[in-house]
């Protein structure tokens, strides 16, 4: 959802076209998020993974699944539709897919789209089920609020904003994890989100070593997802897989090509 203007540094739209092609040209492929946990958990072999990725959009504004006449930008591709076109270009070869972390809260989506977008109420959820019966987009949990620094009140007990880590008790992690789940749920008919990505890819320990690991049951998720910049590896805790983010960790095509060049898959 950063559209600052039509260049790869400053849209993510124009850097997902750019850098699909980079994937497909050297050789790696595109596999749902959930295979990667699947492959982590030992029920994919090495071989089933070898040179892939998986692709994944924080937040869940509308920028994900509309085209949208932004502002000053002029017309945007959603970023499913930059999915769908690549898919169409390079055929049967590559099986394009991406995986969607929403805000579950819409009283939070309505607030941040005034307080952090351009409250042009392109945040709603309405896409959520179409995206997730796509076959292209798996829709996940990026938490009840995002305990977000621009909302007046979060679901963190003293207030604490701008800090997922500070979410470290039972009854926090009940909204952001559980209730977060069930009402996605509610707009998915029925299916919970199983992946998880903190905001700010911060949690806590209690978040990591005690609520997750003991009340899988209860909030219904498999893995869970922070920023550190790696590749996933087989040791790894299924709390804490790593992501690489776009903008942080690479800002050209070159610098996607030496991440991928560099990490060993
Ligand atoms: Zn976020």
């Amino acid at each position: 959802m950063n559209v600052f203007a039509n260049t790869y540094a400053e849209n993510d739209h124009l850097a997902l076209a750019s850098d699909l092609a980079t994937i497909n040209e050297l050789g790696f492929r595109i596999i749902p998020l959930s295979r990667v946990v699947d492959w982590r958990q030992g029920s994919l072999s090495d071989e089933e993974v070898s040179r892939s990725l998986a692709i994944t959009f924080d937040d869940g504004s509308w920028f994900d699944y509309y085209d949208l006449d932004h502002p000053t930008c002029g017309m945007q591709t959603s970023m499913i539709n930059i999915l769908r076109e690549f898919q169409a270009r390079s055929g049967a070869a590559q099986a394009v897919h991406a995986t969607s972390f929403v805000i579950s809260s819409s009283a939070a989506r309505t607030s941040l789209d005034k307080s952090c977008m351009i409250g042009k109420d392109w945040w709603g959820d309405q896409w959520w089920l179409e995206a997730a019966a796509s076959g292209m987009m798996d829709v996940e949990c990026h938490s009840w609020d995002h305990v977000h620094p621009e909302l007046d009140h979060v679901a963190q007990q003293d207030q604490i904003k701008g800090d997922f880590s500070q979410v470290k008790n039972f009854t926090d992690s009940e909204i952001q994890f559980k209730v977060a789940g069930e009402y996605i749920a509610t707009v998915l008919d029925g299916k919970r989100p199983t992946l998880f990505a903190y905001p700010w890819g911060s949690a806590s320990d209690y978040v990591v070593s005690e609520y997750l690991p003991k009340y899988r049951s209860r909030h219904q998720y498999r893995a869970a997802f922070t920023i550190d910049p790696r590749a996933v590896s087989k040791t790894d805790n299924i709390w804490l897989l790593p992501r690489f983010v776009f903008g942080r960790d690479w800002q050209s095509p070159q610098g996607l090509e030496e991440i991928l060049s560099n990490t060993q898959i």
